[in-house]
C-alpha cells in the first residue's frame, strides 16, 4: 500500500482527554478517530489489525468446532421481556422505537436471539450439541465511556453461544472455548492470566474472565506467586487460619468512645489493634437485614455475602435504617444485644479475645468482647476480601494482586435463558428438557486496544508480527532522487510478490517527519532507502529491538523472513 492513497492521519501532540498509552497511540499514530463519546472510526491501519485478531479469532473458534453466524444488532423488545432482560439490564441497553411505535434494543449481546432462533429450529437431542459464534458490533450505553477501544457505547465483539442436552456435553464445549480463548490471547503476544469470576446475576455456574495484565485494569485479580491459581478478588476463597491467643477472658465493659468513628480511630483511642476490633455492618440482603462481622483489619466482600445468601441484591444499610434497627450510629454498631436480627460473621472473628464492638449506642462500644460468650452468631463463614499475602486457596504460594483488562469471557448458563424462552428438545426417552446453554465472549476492539496498551514504547506503538496492520514499511529518504524512488519502489514490488504486507512511505515529506511517523505506527520492520541506493544497499530496522543491519537488495527477502519469524 502506498502510503499517499491511504488515510493514516498521524498527530504530533498528545490529545489532551486520552489518558491511556493504548488511547494516545492508537490516536497520534492515525488508527482510530472519536466520533462522539465511546463511538469511534477504525481508520485503515485499525481496519488491518482487527481483521488480524478476527482471523485468529475465526481458526481458534473453527477448531473448537463453533460455527459462524450472523444475528441482527436490531432486536425487538418482545425477545428482552421475555427473558426478563428488558426490565433488569438498565440504561445501558440503548432502547429504541420503529415507525409504528414497536420496542427495539440495540444489542447489547445475544442470548435472546440466539434463544429464540435455537428453540425454533432445534427440537431433538440429535441435533445437540450445537456451538454457534459471531463477529458483530454492540451497543452498550456505557456510563463511563473511556480509555478509548477499551469500554466504548459500541464497540466489536465476538460471541459464541453452545447449546447442549447435558451437564457434560457443556463441560466439555466449555473446556474447548476455554482452551480456543487461551491460544487466541496466546496468538496476539498478550500477557494474560484465565481468573475464575463471579458468575454473579447471570445465574450460573463455572465462569472465567481472560484478563490482560496492565495497570490500567478495572479489576484486581489475585493470583498465586507459585501456581497458575488466579481469580477475580472478588471470587477468591480465603483458607486462612487464625490462631487464638492464650489470654484470658476479661469482664465485659462499656466505654465511652466519643467521636471516634473509624476502626483505626477506635482501636487508637482504645489502644489496641485494628485486629482486635469486631467490624460490624448492618447489610439490606434482598428485603432483610443481616449483621456482618469482620475483623477490624479485613474488608466485607459483599459478593460472598450475596453468595451466601443466593440473593438478588445486597447493600449497606443506609445510616436511617442503621439507626432504626440498631438504635445508634454506624460507628457505633456492634452484636451484643441487637434484637431479631440475624448475624453471620467472618471466620476471623472467631479467634478474638476480650475485643472492641461497637455498643449499639451512640459514642459507646464494648471492650474484652468475646464472641459466643458474648453473642451468639448463626454461622461462620468466608465473607472477606482476600488479600495480598494471604495463602494461595490452592494451597500453592501466596496471593500477589495484579490489575487486569477483561478481553475474554466464558460462561456457563445453564438453564437461565432456556427455560425462560422455553427453549426445549426431547430427550432419547421422548421427554421433553430445557437447554443447557453456555456463552463465550471475547473483546475485539477491546483486544486491540490491549495489545497497544501492551506494546509500545516511548516513540509509538511496536506491533507483534502477527498483528501488525503491515509486516514490512519501506522509507525512501527523498523521494525526489530517482536511484531511491525506484529500488523503494522494486522492493516494494518483489515483497508484495513474496506475499509480505508492506507499506511504502512515498510522500514527499521530510525525513525527520517520516521516521517519526513510522516510529509511531509500530510496523515490525523499517527498510530505509538512503544514500546507498546507488549500491542496491538498504538498511533494515527492527522496531521493537532497534536493531540495524545495512544489506544487499539480494538479501532483504531471507532477511526479513527471520525477523519476522
Ligand atoms: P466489563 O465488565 O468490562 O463491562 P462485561 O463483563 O460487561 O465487561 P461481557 O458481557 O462479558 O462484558 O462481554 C464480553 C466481552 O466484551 C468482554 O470480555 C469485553 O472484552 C468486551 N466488552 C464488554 N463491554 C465492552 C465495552 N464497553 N467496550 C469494549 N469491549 C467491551
Ligand atoms: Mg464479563
Amino acid at each position: 500500500m502506498k502510503q499517499s492513497m491511504t488515510l493514516i492521519p498521524t498527530l504530533r501532540e498528545v490529545p489532551a482527554d486520552a489518558d491511556t498509552k493504548s488511547h494516545q497511540l492508537l490516536l497520534r499514530a492515525g488508527f482510530i478517530r472519536q466520533n462522539s463519546s465511546g463511538v469511534y472510526s477504525y481508520l485503515p491501519l485499525a481496519r488491518r489489525v482487527l481483521q488480524k485478531i478476527e482471523t485468529i479469532i475465526r481458526e481458534e473458534m473453527d477448531h473448537a468446532g463453533a460455527v459462524e453466524l450472523l444475528m441482527p444488532a436490531l432486536q425487538q423488545a418482545e425477545l428482552w421481556q421475555e427473558s426478563g432482560r428488558w426490565y433488569t439490564y438498565g440504561p445501558e441497553l440503548m432502547r429504541l422505537r420503529d415507525r409504528n411505535e414497536r420496542e427495539f434494543a440495540l444489542g447489547a449481546t445475544h442470548e435472546e436471539v440466539i434463544t429464540s432462533l435455537i428453540r425454533d429450529e432445534v427440537k431433538s437431542y440429535k441435533r445437540l450439541p450445537l456451538a454457534l459464534y459471531q463477529i458483530q458490533t454492540k451497543f452498550r450505553d456505557e456510563k463511563r465511556p473511556r480509555f478509548g477501544l477499551l469500554r466504548g457505547r459500541e464497540f466489536i465483539m465476538k460471541d459464541a453461544y453452545s447449546f447442549h442436552s447435558n451437564a457434560e456435553s457443556l463441560d466439555d464445549v466449555y473446556q474447548k472455548m476455554y482452551d480456543a480463548y487461551s491460544a487466541v490471547f496466546r496468538r496476539c503476544s498478550l500477557n494474560f492470566r484465565a481468573v475464575i469470576a463471579d458468575s454473579g446475576a447471570m445465574g450460573g455456574k463455572d465462569t472465567h474472565e481472560f484478563m490482560v495484565l496492565s495497570d490500567i485494569g478495572e479489576d484486581t485479580i489475585a493470583y498465586s506467586d507459585s501456581s497458575d491459581y488466579a481469580a477475580n478478588v472478588e471470587m477468591a476463597p480465603v483458607i486462612a487460619s487464625y490462631e487464638k491467643s492464650g489470654e484470658v477472658a476479661r469482664e465485659l465493659e462499656k466505654v465511652l468512645t466519643e467521636n471516634q468513628k473509624s476502626i483505626e480511630e477506635v482501636s487508637a483511642f482504645l489502644n489496641t489493634k485494628p485486629e482486635n476490633c469486631i467490624k460490624s455492618l448492618l447489610f439490606k440482603v434482598d428485603e432483610q437485614f443481616v449483621l456482618v462481622l469482620v475483623r477490624g483489619d479485613y474488608e466485607i466482600n459483599d459478593i460472598k455475602l450475596k453468595n451466601l445468601f443466593e440473593a438478588g441484591s445486597v447493600e449497606l444499610a443506609s445510616a436511617e435504617e442503621t439507626a432504626e434497627i440498631a438504635g445508634a450510629e454506624i460507628g457505633s454498631v456492634g452484636p451484643i444485644g441487637i434484637k431479631d436480627i440475624e448475624i453471620v460473621a467472618d471466620h476471623s472473628i472467631n479467634s478474638i479475645i476480650n475485643g472492641v464492638c461497637g455498643a449499639n449506642e451512640t459514642h459507646y462500644h464494648y471492650v474484652n468482647v468475646n464472641p459466643e460468650r458474648d453473642f451468639a452468631v448463626s454461622r461462620y463463614e468466608d465473607l472477606r476480601f482476600i488479600q495480598e499475602g494471604d495463602l494461595s486457596p490452592d494451597g500453592n504460594g501466596t496471593i500477589k494482586f495484579a490489575k487486569g483488562i477483561e478481553v475474554g469471557h466464558v460462561f456457563k448458563l445453564g438453564t437461565r435463558y432456556s427455560e425462560a424462552m422455553d427453549a426445549s428438545f426431547l430427550d432419547e426417552n421422548g421427554r421433553s428438557q430445557s437447554m443447557i446453554m453456555g456463552c463465550y465472549g471475547i473483546g475485539v476492539s477491546r483486544t486491540l486496544a490491549a495489545v497497544a496498551e501492551q506494546f509500545n514504547d516511548e516513540r509509538g506503538l511496536v506491533w507483534p508480527a502477527d498483528l501488525a496492520p503491515y509486516q514490512v514499511h519501506i522509507i525512501p529518504v527523498n523521494v525526489k532522487d530517482d536511484l531511491q524512488r525506484e529500488l523503494s519502489e522494486e522492493i516494494y514490488q518483489d515483497l508484495k510478490k513474496a506475499g509480505i504486507e508492506v507499506l511504502i512511505d512515498d510522500r514527499q515529506e521530510r525525513p525527520g517527519v517520516k521516521f517519526a511517523d513510522s516510529d509511531l505506527i509500530g510496523i515490525p520492520v523499517r527498510v530505509t532507502v538512503g544514500k546507498k541506493a546507488g549500491e542496491g544497499i538498504v538498511e533494515l530496522k527492527v522496531r521493537s529491538t532497534g536493531e540495524v543491519a545495512e544489506i544487499e537488495k539480494s538479501g532483504i527477502l531471507s532477511e526479513l523472513k527471520k525477523s519476522l519469524g
